[in-house]
């Protein structure tokens, strides 16, 4: 009896893992949990698996039943007393998975779509798992597709698999591989699950259908081995709250809510709680702890119940006053009877100044604005691995205010007036406020979309300021007349490129001694309007290239040959410290080393430094 007894306890304080669900849009998340939550009609409900505010609690005895047909000699133990599931799939919850270092969710199933392979949100899912070192298996789903097979409802994937014939194998067999190949690339071996010696070492792939429920038994009972074999130790239950904000509500009758995956502990009504919030710190007491009611119980007045306590691992619904601006991905501390309420606080405040002080010191770069602090945090991090400086950082939607802060930019360094948006919206004023003021707003839903903008804004910029340069860049050349076709107004002659390159609207000048003082003397000709070859114009001509002829113009008194200048005198590209400064920004690539030595051979003609 003793021994019983003490089981029993310990059974008790070993809490639910908590599990997300992510990956591609379009993979089947939504139907995967759908699949999973769905009742057998005939055993009538499925032990007792609740709806939960953003979460799915399964119990033990729900999942013993659904993974019946993979462990029919129950040899399979099972030691978590369940699971909770967080529902919404998709960037919002892996944008939450983080909560100050600590992941929010024990293990994560990432959905792959088996006919399309990996795709672009979920190389995002992937990198934020290995950053935030969650174990996680992989659903290859939607294997019902595959041509021509053949369906046994929510069956075992290896039983379904042997009925299949030749031509279906083999295409799996293919597939399977491309995809084992292509986390190969991201650096992560894989391997079929029930071929997989090592759950640390390799990632498990449980091929599912959510239209057929085919291996999802697999799948229910590979994410409870992976729990209890990696995890046991985090699985204690503590009495300490830990508690994550997954979203910000307002519900009518309760105001402003908080929907909260309460971790570790328990909440009670009247508890006081601190939380991260837009204008600072949130302090306030639990006025209501609200979950779902019971589908039976739908025709009472209210859709949610009223909980004196609730106890971890779930989801719950917060009512209390001053919520507004709480922040998504927040932790939730409660203040104890032997807590100092300042510390707590402080405690708070250190998560959001942690990525508020992550801003450059010089006060230039871009502006930064996400749902969620676990969110920004990864935009921050990625960020940083691309170089991109960051000046200003914000969460949640994009108000005007936000977009004059960034406009501060178009003084300072107009290449950062841009507000990279990560899974926000942008309000109408804001957006017609930046429209006017020229602060660019790029929003995404995939963080690295946000690069791609970004970097595609950069080269814009250059290619417009490219443009507006043409006429400063002077490309060096040094030219020798060989006829003269006409004197002046304008000058039309023939030349022979000796140096260098002569482009289109070059400025050329000669560069003579005065005959009778003995002095240098600079005389400027104009810019170069035409280059005619055989009667054709072209762009350039080269050093070496058939002799042109070329005509420059100028806007006022152009000189005149045999009165200002002669014909054998050398011609020059006119260069200036500002025309060499613009071929280094924009023309570094098209300007060869002779024709630097031949710049630095100019400069003393022109009187450069
Ligand atoms: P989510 O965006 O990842 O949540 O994807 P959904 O669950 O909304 O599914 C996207 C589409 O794929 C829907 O039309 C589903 O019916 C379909 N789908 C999802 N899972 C499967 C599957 O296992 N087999 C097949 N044939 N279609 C699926």
């Amino acid at each position: 009896a003793h021994q019983a007894a003490l089981a029993a306890r310990s059974a008790d304080n070993l809490r639910s893992p908590i599990c997300c669900i992510l990956g591609h849009v379009d993979t089947g998340k939504t139907k995967l949990l759908d699949k999973i939550r769905q009742t057998n009609v005939q055993e009538g409900e499925a032990g007792g698996i609740t709806q939960q505010i953003g979460a799915t609690y399964f119990p033990v005895e729900a999942i013993k039943q659904k993974t019946q047909v993979v462990n029919r000699d129950g040899k399979f133990e099972f030691k978590v007393p369940g699971l909770l599931i967080i529902d919404t799939p998709g960037h919002e919850s892996f944008s939450n998975l983080r909560s100050r270092g600590s992941s929010l969710c024990n293990i994560a199933i990432l959905v792959v779509d088996i006919m399309h392979g990996l795709e672009p949100q979920t190389l995002e899912s992937m990198r934020l798992l290995r950053e935030r070192k969650t174990p996680f298996i992989v659903a290859l789903n939607k294997i019902d597709r595959l041509y021509g097979w053949k369906k046994i409802e929510n069956n075992g994937f290896q039983e379904s698999l042997a009925l299949q014939n030749k031509a279906v194998q083999n295409e799996f067999k293919n597939r399977l591989e491309q995809t084992k190949l292509a986390f190969a690339e991201q650096g992560f071996n894989s391997e079929l699950f029930y071929q997989n010696k090592s759950m640390a070492k390799y990632v498990s792939l449980v091929p599912t259908s959510a239209h057929t429920g085919e291996g999802i038994p697999d799948m229910l009972k590979l994410i409870i081995q992976l729990t209890q074999e990696r995890m046991v130790g985090s699985l204690m239950y503590l009495s300490e709250v830990q508690a994550t904000v997954l979203e910000v509500k307002a519900i009518e009758g309760f105001g402003m809510t908080i929907d909260v995956i309460l971790t570790n502990g328990i909440l009670r009504e009247g508890d006081r709680i601190i939380l991260c919030g837009t204008e600072g710190v949130i302090k306030t007491n639990i006025r209501a702890l609200l979950t779902p009611a019971p589908l039976r119980e739908l025709r009472l007045k209210s859709q949610y119940v009223h909980n004196k306590e609730v106890k971890a691992a779930l989801g719950v619904k917060i009512s209390a006053p001053g919520l507004e601006g709480a922040i998504a991905g927040s932790r939730l501390l409660v203040v104890g009877p032997d807590d100092d309420e300042d510390d707590l606080e402080d405690e708070v405040e250190a998560d959001l100044a942690s990525l508020f002080s992550r801003v450059e010191k010089s006060g230039r770069g871009v502006s930064v604005q996400a749902s969620t602090l676990g969110s920004l945090e990864a935009l921050l991090d990625f960020l940083k691995d691309c170089k991109i400086p960051v000046a200003n950082v914000g969460i949640g939607p994009v108000y005007k205010r936000d977009v004059m802060q960034c406009g501060i930019m178009l003084e300072k360094a107009p290449d950062y007036a841009v507000m990279l948006c990560f899974d926000v919206k942008v309000d109408k004023e804001a957006q017609e406020y930046a429209d006017q003021q020229g602060v660019k707003i790029f929003t995404a839903d995939i963080i690295y979309h946000l690069f791609d903008s970004f970097t595609k804004h950069m080269d814009e910029l250059l290619e417009k300021k490219k443009e507006e340069s043409k006429l400063l860049a002077v490309f060096p050349c040094v030219l020798a007349p060989v006829a003269v076709f006409n004197k002046s107004g304008p000058i039309v002659i023939g030349v022979d490129v000796v140096e260098g390159q002569l482009k289109i609207n070059t400025p050329i000048s000669a560069v003579r001694q005065n005959p009778v003082t003995g002095a240098k003397e600079v005389v400027d000709l104009g810019r170069v309007t035409s280059i005619e070859r055989d009667h054709k114009q072209i762009p350039v001509c080269k050093k070496g290239q058939p002799s042109v002829a070329i005509k420059i113009e100028m806007g006022g008194n152009q000189p005149t040959y045999g009165r200002h200048l002669e014909e054998k005198d050398m011609l020059y590209s006119k260069i200036s410290r500002a025309s060499i400064n613009c071929l280094k920004e924009f023309y570094r690539k098209d300007v060869t080393n002779d024709e630097w030595q031949l710049i630095i051979k100019l400069k003393p003609m022109f009187d450069i430094a």
